[in-house]
C-alpha cells in the first residue's frame, strides 16, 4: 500500500492538480441519532398550525364543518376543536389524534406526513392546496380557546405576582376604591419583562401571535402587548361565570398624566389615553365591564352606562351601580341586554360631541320632514332591545371619575382638601368647580 509519505515526490506533485475532488459521503445516522431527528421533527408538527394545515392537505375542512379524520362524521362549529399542542378532538364521538395522525388517516407514510407539515420535501408527492392557507384560517373553534387560556394565564400570572394590589393602587390614584378594583377583576402586570418570557413558554409563539398579545414588528423582533407603557389589565368578564371574555389594556400611569397635562393645556402632544385590546377577539366578547355584579342585583336597580373601565370603578366607588361599554360606538351583544332589561338603565357617556352621539346616535331630517336616524345611539339600541334606558348626566360637564376626585380635591369627602398630585392637578385645571371653597 502506498501513502503520500511514501510515492515519489515527483509524480506527488504531478497527479495533485488532476485528481477529481473526492466525493465525501456523510457517514450514515446511527439509529440513536435517526430517532433523535425524527423525534425533534415530530415535535416541531405538534402546533395548532401544523394541525390546520394537516386538516386542509387531508380535505378534511368543508363549510359545513370539518369531516373528523377518524370517523368521518361531519362535525359542526364547537364539536371539533384544536388545542394549542396540535392535539384534536372530536367532541361527539370522542376520537382525538395529532397533525400526523390526520395525514396517516389519509394515506400519507408517517415520514413524509412529518416532512410535509414542516415544509421539508416529501419522498412521495404531497399535494399542497392553494388555499390551505385560507381554509386553515376558517377554520372557527381554536382561537376562542386559544383566546380564552390565554386570557385566564394573563389573569393568573397577575394575580400571583401581585398585581391585584398593584392595579389597587394605580387605580388609587383616582381615589377609586380598592374594593371596586378587585370586584372588577383588573390586575397589573408588574414584571413585564419576566411577564412576557414566561407567557411565551407557556403558549409559544404563535398563539401568542394569533390572539394579538405579541406581535412582529418590522425588524423582526417579538413584542408584548402587556408592557411597562400598557400594564393594566381591564378584563370583560361573563355576567355568570365569570370568565373573561376579553380584555383591554390602559396606558400607563405616566401617559395618562401627559394626557392631563395635554387637557389642562400645558402640553402640546397629546399622547395617548387610547385603551388597547387584543385583536383577535370577536366583536361579542367585547360585553362590557362589572357584569357580574349586575346580574347578581335585584331586578328594578338603577343602573349607570358608562364610557371606559375607570369611569365604571370610579361610579362603583360612589356607591352607584355600573356597567363599562369600552367605548361610546360599542353596543352590547343582544344576551347582554336582556340583562339589563331587569333595570332602571341611565346611560351617561362623556359630555363631548363623541359622548352624545353614542348616547343619541345622529338623526336626519328628510326632505319630507321624517326624521332618518344615520347611526343609532346606544339609548334607542338599548329600547330596541327590550331594555328601559335613558339618557342622562351624572353631573353636567363631568365624568365619574371627575365627580370622585372633585369629592377629595375640594374636601367634601374627609372634610379638608386632599393634596394628592390629582387633586392638585384638579383644583389648578378646574378652578370654576371649586370657586367659594
Ligand atoms: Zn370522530
Ligand atoms: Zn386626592
Amino acid at each position: 500500500m502506498s501513502s503520500p509519505d511514501t510515492a515519489p515526490t515527483g509524480a506527488a506533485e504531478q497527479a495533485q492538480p488532476a485528481r477529481p475532488t473526492p466525493y465525501r459521503r456523510r457517514p450514515p445516522l446511527s439509529d440513536e441519532e435517526r430517532k433523535e431527528r425524527f423525534a425533534a421533527d415530530m415535535d416541531k408538527t405538534r402546533n395548532e398550525q401544523a394541525c390546520r394545515l394537516a386538516l386542509a392537505i387531508a380535505k378534511r375542512i368543508t363549510p359545513e364543518g370539518i369531516l373528523c379524520p377518524k370517523c368521518n362524521e361531519l362535525l359542526t362549529k364547537g364539536r371539533f376543536k384544536i388545542h394549542p399542542d396540535g392535539g384534536w378532538k372530536d367532541h361527539k364521538n370522542g376520537c382525538h389524534g395529532d397533525a400526523v395522525s390526520v395525514l396517516q388517516a389519509f394515506g400519507v407514510r408517517t415520514g413524509d406526513a412529518v416532512r410535509v407539515l414542516i415544509g421539508k420535501p416529501t419522498s412521495t408527492p404531497i399535494e399542497i392546496p392553494e388555499d390551505a392557507a385560507a381554509l386553515a384560517a376558517a377554520f372557527v373553534g381554536t382561537k376562542s380557546k386559544i383566546l380564552r387560556d390565554v386570557f385566564n394565564g394573563v389573569l393568573i400570572y397577575g394575580q400571583k405576582t401581585g398585581g391585584v394590589q398593584a392595579a389597587q393602587d394605580f387605580y388609587g390614584t383616582w381615589h377609586i376604591s380598592p374594593e371596586a378594583v378587585t370586584e372588577s377583576g383588573a390586575v397589573m402586570i408588574t414584571d413585564t419583562r419576566q411577564f412576557a418570557a414566561r407567557i411565551l413558554e407557556r403558549f409559544g409563539e404563535e398563539a401568542l401571535l394569533s390572539c394579538g398579545l405579541f406581535t412582529r414588528a418590522s425588524n423582526g423582533k417579538l413584542y408584548c402587548l402587556i408592557n411597562d407603557r400598557f400594564p393594566v389589565v381591564e378584563p370583560h368578564r361573563h355576567p355568570v361565570s365569570g370568565d373573561v371574555l376579553y380584555m383591554q389594556f390602559r396606558a400607563s400611569h405616566a401617559q395618562y398624566q401627559r394626557y392631563l397635562e395635554h387637557k389642562a393645556g400645558n402640553r402640546e402632544y397629546k399622547g395617548s389615553e387610547k385603551i388597547i385590546s387584543l385583536r383577535g377577539a370577536p366583536k361579542s366578547a367585547q360585553v362590557g365591564t362589572g357584569l357580574p355584579r349586575i346580574e347578581q342585583l335585584p331586578a328594578g336597580s338603577d343602573v349607570w352606562i358608562l364610557e371606559g373601565f375607570k369611569d365604571m370603578l370610579a361610579a362603583r366607588t360612589g356607591g352607584l351601580e355600573a356597567y363599562g361599554l369600552p367605548g361610546v360606538g360599542i353596543k352590547p351583544p343582544e344576551k347582554i341586554c336582556q340583562l339589563l332589561a331587569r333595570h332602571n338603565v341611565f346611560v351617561a357617556f362623556d359630555g363631548d360631541e363623541a359622548g352624545a352621539r353614542g348616547r343619541d346616535g345622529v338623526k336626519q331630517v328628510a326632505e319630507d320632514g321624517t326624521e332618518v336616524v344615520v347611526t343609532e345611539g346606544l339609548v334607542d339600541y338599548l329600547r330596541r332591545h327590550g331594555v328601559n334606558a335613558q339618557p342622562r348626566e351624572l353631573f353636567p360637564g363631568m365624568d365619574a371619575t371627575d365627580i370622585l376626585v372633585a369629592r377629595y380635591a375640594s374636601g367634601k369627602a374627609t372634610g379638608s382638601p386632599c393634596g394628592c398630585p390629582t387633586c392638585t392637578r384638579m383644583r389648578a385645571s378646574h378652578p370654576q368647580w371649586f370657586a367659594g371653597g
